[in-house]
């Protein structure tokens, strides 16, 4: 093979040791990763520029566990960031999937450090990281706005960068895309110290606990679906009730943290929800269903049918009793991931589907089939009613992994490691969004451990 350089040396960056080259899974070309042995992945020359700008403090974070999320898959096809042009196959920038990550700090500039030990975070702890970077010195950036806002545009570590962060990366960073944490011995991921976040004690005592530590980026996620929805405006202010009528569309694990974060922020405004979930596969329906105390007759197992979101299909989905006449749900959520709509079943949902005053949300990312309706961020108006888009953390890290630590005991049972760490199949479960291993290991949420820390 061309591009073997084992034992091709170490770096030093701010003290620490790292070997230049590792082994990870990149992807080689859209939709193909592949495991890459020790001695073919450079994840680390990254180190050497990061600081040079002076623009602000990086640090480098050795991967433990990383959870399997189907965002790597749509970083490595190309469908995110929306107009990706991430480059594949090369040497110097290694196109590694994995971001969500549970890590160890092992090095920062001095004086980074300082900061991050005032905030109670040393060398040598569990944290993960926010991978949703901005450019730091936009004005969006400096007033402490979630990247996504950045006017210069974010990059995604592990998945992607937007064509118009490129620049910015490139000039900070030697790249224009940002390793994953699919990085083995020795190998790190890169964010801002800004980035970095602690793993709540009580998580960071037991393997599953440091597992469950990898959803905090997807929990993020959920709280900024119900910020991007104005949940408890739209429930008190604007609708003034006492109950939800609530559509999830997909049962796994995007749905798993949406439902529970909303149904705890119901019960802070003395509402609840009543959730009804729809999905393929049968197991999706039980555990989570179970974890959020939907009650059978609110679990509808989808079919081949044309258009299983019809209304009229929805009422001989669900065995609800009063799910007939001019029955409508107030909140329909996307948890499905692509395939499940497109642009003409949405108008759909708002026709037939949704109440007058009712909202469709989505946490696919990457946009719809139909007519280029791309998105990354906010909200678009059709046919007079708001589609929301609420896939990113933004800067709800921290609310992520208080949510879990206050749940660690309910939650850590569902986690479920897919067993080998880096190889092969794994490349294969990450490049396909792990279907096969969702299919055969009958569980909701999946890790994989890197490292034998
Ligand atoms: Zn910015």
């Amino acid at each position: 093979m061309a591009n073997v350089h084992m034992g091709n040396g170490e770096i030093e960056w701010h003290g620490v040791k790292f070997p230049k080259y590792t082994s990870g899974i990149e992807f080689v070309r859209p939709g193909v990763a592949v495991y890459r042995p020790a001695g073919l992945i450079n994840s680390i020359d990254i180190g050497k520029r990061t600081d040079e700008r002076g623009v602000r403090y990086w640090a480098a974070l050795e991967p433990i566990m990383v959870g399997l999320c189907p965002t790597d898959q749509a970083g490595g096809n190309g469908s995110f960031p929306p107009e990706s042009t991430r480059p594949f196959g090369l040497e110097n920038e290694p196109a590694v999937g994995g971001h969500e990550g549970v890590y160890i700090l092992k090095a920062a500039h001095p004086r980074g450090l300082k900061i991050l030990a005032r905030q109670g975070i040393i060398p040598g702890d569990y944290v993960t990281g926010n991978i949703n970077i901005g450019d730091g010195t936009c004005l969006a950036c400096r007033r402490g706005a979630p990247a996504l806002d950045c006017y210069n545009g974010p990059t995604f570590v592990g998945i992607g960068t937007m064509v118009e962060a490129e620049k910015w990366v490139k000039r900070e960073t030697g790249r224009t895309q940002l390793p994953g944490a699919y990085v083995g011995s020795g190998g790190a991921v890169f964010v801002p110290i800004s980035h970095v976040h602690k793993i709540p004690a009580n998580m960071a005592e037991t393997d599953r606990g440091l597992a469950l530590g990898t959803q905090i980026d997807a929990v993020a996620c959920a709280y900024s679906l119900w910020d991007a929805v104005g949940l408890e405006t739209y429930v008190q202010g604007f609708r003034g009730v006492h109950e939800l009528n609530i559509l999830a569309i997909g049962s796994g694990r995007v749905a798993l943290w949406g439902l529970d974060v909303l149904k705890e922020r119901l019960g802070q405004l003395g509402a609840r929800g009543n959730i009804f979930l729809c999905d393929t596969r049968e197991g999706n329906l039980e555990r989570v269903g179970d974890a959020c105390g939907v009650p059978d007759e609110n679990r509808y197992l989808v079919g081949r049918s044309r258009n299983p979101f019809s209304m009229r299909n929805l009422r001989s989905g669900f065995n609800y009793p009063s799910l007939g006449g001019d029955f409508r749900f107030d909140i329909a959520v996307d948890f499905a991931g692509p395939g499940a709509l497109d642009q003409k079943r949405i108008c759909e949902l708002f026709d037939d589907v949704i109440a007058p005053q009712g909202i469709v949300a989505t946490m696919a990312h990457g946009g719809y089939p139909g007519h280029e309706l791309k998105m990354a961020s906010g909200e678009r108006l059709l046919k007079g009613h708001r589609l929301v888009i609420g896939l990113s953390p933004r800067n709800n890290m921290g609310r992520g992994a208080d949510f879990l630590s206050r749940h660690a005991n309910k939650f850590k049972p569902m986690m479920r490691e897919i067993p080998g760490g880096l190889d092969e199949r794994l490349a294969e479960q990450v490049a396909s969004g792990g279907a096969a291993v969702k299919n055969e290991m009958e569980a909701t949420v999946f890790y994989t451990r890197i490292s034998s820390n």
